[in-house]
């Protein structure tokens, strides 16, 4: 899960943030004021940082100044009382990637926290390319050796899954969780079942997969 840093010198604010990111699964650590925030960024990986401008001893921007030029690249969100834009403007040309304005909804702040970890792990290219397959998400368009093919929209869920976390085996309930969501019931049949059939589409001998490897007792693999 990933391991966010919110750093707000308001103790009730700052603990509310604690336990709603909590309650959404990730791991979080307070910091109080900027210089702290800054020293615990560069001695622990943060996948995410929270980061209020008004703090003492170093403001917002500062720390992410500070940050930026240390070579850190993790998603920096701001948290600016001030409805100025200048503030909006400095803050996004000091490299934050985002900022929310207070107050804000602890929903608002979710869903940009869940956007900009998406956006930084990388999501997945427009375009994959992969033995005689070329995919194009945008379009939602695959093609073998130029012909196109047809996909799903499941198939094309399943594909970029696997192209998300090419080389690394996926579980199941992985796959369960990314593909169908997370509370559906599908039978580990099921799964092996479309796993089936995007070989059909994809593999150059289907029953001999070169791309959508079987790990025993574990999942798939993609090796594309
Ligand atoms: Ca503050």
């Amino acid at each position: 899960m990933a391991r966010i840093l919110v750093v707000e010198d308001e103790p009730i604010l700052a603990r509310g943030l604690e336990d709603d990111l909590k309650l959404e699964g990730y791991e979080v650590e307070l910091a109080r004021d900027g210089e702290t925030a800054a020293r615990r960024a560069q001695e622990q990986p943060f996948d995410l940082i929270i980061l209020d401008v008004m703090l003492p001893h170093k403001d917002g921007f500062e720390v992410c100044r500070e940050l930026r030029r240390a070579g850190l690249r993790m998603p920096v969100i701001m948290l600016t009382a001030k409805t100025q834009e200048s503030d909006k403007v400095l803050g996004l040309e000091l490299g934050a990637d985002d900022y929310v304005t207070k107050p804000f909804s602890p929903r608002e702040l979710r869903a940009r926290v869940k956007a900009a970890l998406r956006r930084a792990s990388g999501g997945i290219p427009e375009a994959y390319r992969f033995g005689e397959i070329d995919v194009d998400f945008a379009r939602y368009e695959a093609r073998r050796a130029g012909k196109l093919l047809d996909l799903t929209p499941l198939e094309f869920k399943l594909l970029a899954a696997f192209i998300r976390s090419r080389g690394r085996v996926l579980q199941r309930d992985q796959l369960l969780d990314g593909v169908w969501g997370r509370g559906t019931f599908v039978t580990d049949r099921v799964i092996d079942t479309h796993i089936t059939n995007l070989r059909k589409k994809l593999e150059p001998e289907p029953a001999q997969p070169r791309y959508f490897i079987s790990v025993r007792g574990v999942g798939y693999r993609f090796d594309g």
